[in-house]
């Protein structure tokens, strides 16, 4: 994986030293011996990542750190502390500023590149997801607000993976307070309740003599509910090459043990804003996608998504799988509704309409608003025998009842026309839309309030059956 990071030192030989050992590695690496410069070039440049030293002359790390994420240009970039001291209180201080992770110099070439791998990895994630999401704000779908990190007040769900039963329940103690805690000993356990719901994070330790952590691990990370949950793991700090593998195998964090109730709570907070920001564009995204397949007024699916759908329906009877039909149906003289009644009452009409229409047809067929008061039913599996018979069943339907015109207006008698059609080898989705037409039109011509199918399949004249 390569990427472009930004190390930040006021000692030039550390900057030399960390470059040579990153770009030996592939990586494309820019330096900054101060942090006004360092904020600069992060803006311009917006690295993958940064590795910034703690102590600098004028604008320490943390000033700098807070800096970065404050701004909405490179806040999304994974920031890791270098420091000189190992000490907890300096490790706490720079959570709270937003690091992302530490590195205590002198640096350690393992530890240095596990975690550069593991932080990009998740960088690429979010990039991912902020494209999408950038391209839903330019549709429309997605409010500028949401971009900010989601604030890690809400109670989140925590599952706890421990072998001791105190230094479990010690551990839960620290977090109890503010989330729900679920407590396990047993990974057998934990696995199934990971199953039964889905946890904001996992804590889990990775020294328990009695079962092998990182195997379940793995094994989350590659089940499809597992995948965006963070794991935050407990490793002794002379275990280099688990801290190595944990990171790897896709554990988000590690802290060492004997664990600092502070820098436990500060880590978690950094996993679970991490989380709810991903969340957060998980859902807008969900938002954008539903809302670039759906009809506004009727709730059915719009144009877009029914020509997709009819594509499919093509290929299956392409390759021999099932035969399909599509209808268009039309309101009769709706424009009288309108001149009568109201825009309004019109709205609410085709919002009738859509019920009906969904009421009669199976759920494997599309029902789509394909523009003003027309509408197209895609019918997979059905023949035009199957689809004759639900467009009548559905005309019948609307002629049946009134409709409601909203409360001062009573309601009114209508009907539909529409027209259907069976598709064919060598079709595209525009020319059995066009067909389906054309039966709509004889529908109209005959006078409304009738189906009407094309007397051929153009399938059996084309292959001269
Ligand atoms: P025909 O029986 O030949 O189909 O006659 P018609 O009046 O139904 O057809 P025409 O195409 O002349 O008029 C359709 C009308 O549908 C005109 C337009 O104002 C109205 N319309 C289209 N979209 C909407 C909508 O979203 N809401 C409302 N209220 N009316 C709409
Ligand atoms: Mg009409
Ligand atoms: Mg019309």
């Amino acid at each position: 994986m390569s990427g472009r990071i930004l190390v930040v030192d006021d000692i030039a030989p550390n900057v030399r030293l960390l470059k040579a050992k990153l770009e030996a590695e592939y990586y494309d690496v820019l330096s900054a011996d101060n942090g006004p410069d360092a904020i600069e070039i992060a803006r311009q440049s917006v690295p993958d990542l940064i590795l910034l030293d703690v102590m600098m002359p004028q604008m320490d790390g943390y000033e700098v750190c807070t800096h970065l994420k404050n701004d909405p240009l490179t806040r999304h970039i994974p920031v890791v502390m270098v420091t000189a001291l190992d000490q907890q209180e300096d490790r706490v201080r720079g959570l709270e500023v937003g690091a992302d992770d530490f590195l205590s110099k002198p640096i350690d070439d393992v530890a240095l590149f596990a975690r550069v791998r593991s932080l990009l990895r998740l960088k690429l994630v979010m990039d991912e997801l902020r494209q999408r999401e950038a391209s839903g704000r330019a549709l429309g779908a997605i409010n500028d607000h949401l971009t900010c990190f989601s604030d890690t007040k809400a109670p989140a769900d925590i599952l706890i993976l421990e072998e001791d039963q105190q230094r479990g329940e010690r551990l839960a103690r620290k977090l109890h307070d503010q989330h729900n805690i679920t407590l396990s000993f047993d990974p057998r356990e934990a696995a199934a309740k990971l199953n039964e719901k889905s946890f904001d994070l996992l804590v889990i330790n990775l020294v328990a003599r009695g079962f092998d952590g990182l195997r379940l691990c793995a094994r989350i990370r590659s089940s499809e509910t597992g995948r965006a949950m963070p794991i935050l793991a407990l490793v002794d700090p002379d275990n280099r090459e688990k801290i190595v593998r944990a990171l790897d195998v896709g554990v988000n964090d590690v802290l060492l043990r004997p664990v600092d109730a502070n820098e436990f709570t500060a880590r978690v907070k950094t996993q679970l804003r991490c989380k709810r920001y991903a969340d957060t564009l998980r859902q807008s995204l969900d938002t954008t996608f539903e809302m670039s397949v759906t009809d506004q007024l009727t709730g059915l699916h719009n144009r877009r998504f029914m020509q997709a759908r009819l594509e499919d329906a093509l290929t299956r009877l392409e390759h021999g799988v099932e035969p399909a039909s599509v209808m268009m149906a039309d309101m009769d003289f709706f424009k009288r509704v309108n001149d009568k009644w109201g825009h309004d009452a019109g709205d609410r009409v085709l919002q009738e309409l859509a019920r009906r229409l969904k009421a009669n047809m199976r759920a494997v067929d599309i029902t789509c608003r394909y523009g003003g008061e027309e509408f197209v039913v895609v019918m997979p599996g059905a023949d035009i025998d199957a689809a004759l018979q639900a467009a009548e069943r559905l005309r019948a339907s609307v002629e049946a009842e009134r409709f409601d015109l909203g409360s001062e207006q009573g309601s009114a008698p209508l009907t539909i026309s529409a027209g259907i059609t069976e598709l064919c080898e060598g079709d595209t989705h525009q020319s059995a839309l066009i067909r389906a037409d054309q039966a709509l039109y004889e529908a109209k011509e005959a006078g409304r309030n009738c189906v009407r199918r094309t007397k051929t399949t153009p399938a059996r004249s084309a292959t001269g059956a």
